[in-house]
């Protein structure tokens, strides 16, 4: 039994977070894109995924009141960034401050981009720089409900359908926690990139990627810090592919999210 229609389905993960039975199992569907299952031998029927869903009763979105042009000050943090670097400025204001926490994506070292939380300095630039696959929500959204128990202030960074699947499973609102939707124009399947990768037959196997950053608009593949694949995004299949909208997940092209009214 599923959810939603896939079609609509974001994979924000709220109903997988929210389930108390562990009965819901993220597969890949006949797309290429992932989606929740639910086990039916398990479920208790107790609808709440169905519920917390945002596609199935959407979240309350509204227009900004104001808007603000900023970057950041810091050359080296602006330019190791994708825009303006502000995204790091916000979470090293929590966690220099001892205050909280900071939660985003960054890609393990089989490429595969999953959401952490990040307590100390040293661990932020993990988070860094745009990554042009989808992000593996995990368990991830009982992490922050556990933060925010504990009065701790909260940044979470993720695109605003994640956003909304973060607030859906909250189901109320927090004073210390700040999330920040990312201009989006769509996500690509974990897979595809896993797929396209292997394609390339590399003679090592590579444990770094980047799309932005220091190398901004190349696709970089890394073999402990050493650049063993490089192609400029006009001329790389998956990253030129990405730019022109070719695959992205289906509900990105019909994306609810994609307007001046943000989720709140
Ligand atoms: C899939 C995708 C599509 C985008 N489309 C547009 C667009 O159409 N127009 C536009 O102006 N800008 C777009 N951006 C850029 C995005 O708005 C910038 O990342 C943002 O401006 C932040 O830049 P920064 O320099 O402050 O921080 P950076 O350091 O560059 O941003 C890093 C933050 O983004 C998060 N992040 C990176 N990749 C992902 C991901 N795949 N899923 C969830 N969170 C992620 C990280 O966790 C971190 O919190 C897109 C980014 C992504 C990831």
């Amino acid at each position: 039994m599923s959810i939603y229609e896939s079609s609509k389905c974001t994979s924000c993960m709220a109903c997988y977070n929210a389930c108390t039975r562990n009965c819901i199992k993220m597969n890949y569907n006949s797309s290429n894109s992932l989606e929740p299952c639910i086990n039916e031998n398990v479920c208790a029927h107790c609808d709440l995924c169905l519920r917390l869903c945002p596609e199935n009763s959407p979240i309350e979105r509204e227009k900004s009141l104001e808007a603000y042009a900023c970057w950041n000050l810091d050359d080296l943090e602006r330019t190791s960034s994708s825009s303006g670097g502000i995204a790091s400025i916000f979470y090293s204001h929590f966690i220099k401050n001892k205050i909280g926490t900071a939660y985003g994506c960054s890609y393990d070292e089989n490429l595969q981009l999953k959401f952490s939380k990040a307590d100390t300095l040293e661990e932020l630039p993990k988070f860094k720089t745009s990554k042009y696959t989808q992000s593996y929500v995990g368990d991830i959204f009982q992490e922050v409900l556990y933060d925010l128990r504990k009065d701790k202030f909260v940044v979470f960074v993720g695109t605003p359908c994640q956003v909304a699947g973060l607030k859906k499973f909250l189901r109320k609102d927090f004073d210390k926690l700040l999330t920040i939707d990312l201009i989006c124009h769509g996500i690509v399947s974990q897979k595809y990139l896993d797929d396209y990768i292997s394609e390339l037959k590399l003679p090592q196997k590579p444990n770094k990627l980047t799309f932005r950053g220091e190398y901004n608009y190349y696709f970089n593949l890394y073999k402990d810090d050493k650049i063993i694949f490089s192609e400029k995004s006009e001329d790389n299949l998956f990253f030129k592919a990405f730019l022109d909208g070719l695959f992205y997940r289906e509900n990105c092209y019909t994306c609810p999210y994609a307007s001046i009214q943000r989720v709140r």
